[in-house]
């Protein structure tokens, strides 16, 4: 099937995307042009997938967020069509870790600014009710919270559990002052 997201609000950011025709597996393409409700068919396709499939992680200080999925090599086609779909992210393939394994393709978005403004409002509108949302809701309110503090460009203390704002050379106040008298 071919699909061309337009009409919902989460696809008004992703312009460039939507000339690209985005075929999921299955192959053959059907009509260019689609309606709204054909997009919001997929749309629930796609949440529905994420729910299966998706990975909301983070990792490292300070924070790394990713939005995931992760395949067998056959289902690269998979990975593509999502990000055509949003947009964003993308997609790597690995050899496989043993013989016995099949390889791996990903996609992932890591960009903070793509979680926010692409990936949480489709999840938010998209992602069914399930074990990967509440998951998801968790891993948002720790986003939308570091994108707030990163935002206004304050950033916490570099050392190991410190929630201070860094002051000069990486560190809070105090622990500067530790680290270098004064
Ligand atoms: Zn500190």
């Amino acid at each position: 099937m071919t699909i061309t997201p337009t009409g919902s609000a989460w696809a008004r950011p992703l312009a460039p995307s939507l000339a690209a025709n985005v075929r999921f597996e299955g192959g053959a393409s059907a009509a260019p042009t689609i309606t709204v409700s054909r997009a919001t068919d997929i749309a629930s396709f796609v949440g529905g997938f994420v729910a299966a499939e998706g990975s909301f992680t983070i990792s490292g200080r300070p924070p790394s967020f990713t939005f995931a999925v992760g395949l067998g090599a056959l289902d690269e086609g998979m990975c593509r069509g999502l990000q055509s779909f949003l947009g964003v992210g993308h997609v790597t393939a690995f050899a496989r870790r043993q013989a016995h394994y099949d390889d791996e393709v990903c996609f992932a978005v890591r960009s903070l600014r793509e979680l926010v403004e692409v990936v949480v409002p489709f999840m938010d509108e998209h992602l069914p009710p399930s074990y990967k949302r509440i998951q998801y809701e968790a891993w948002r309110t720790r986003l939308l919270d570091y994108w707030e503090r990163d935002a206004k460009r304050v950033r916490p203390c570099s050392v190991e559990g410190c929630e201070r704002p860094r002051r000069a050379k990486g560190l809070c106040r105090s622990h500067y002052y530790a680290a270098f008298g004064g």
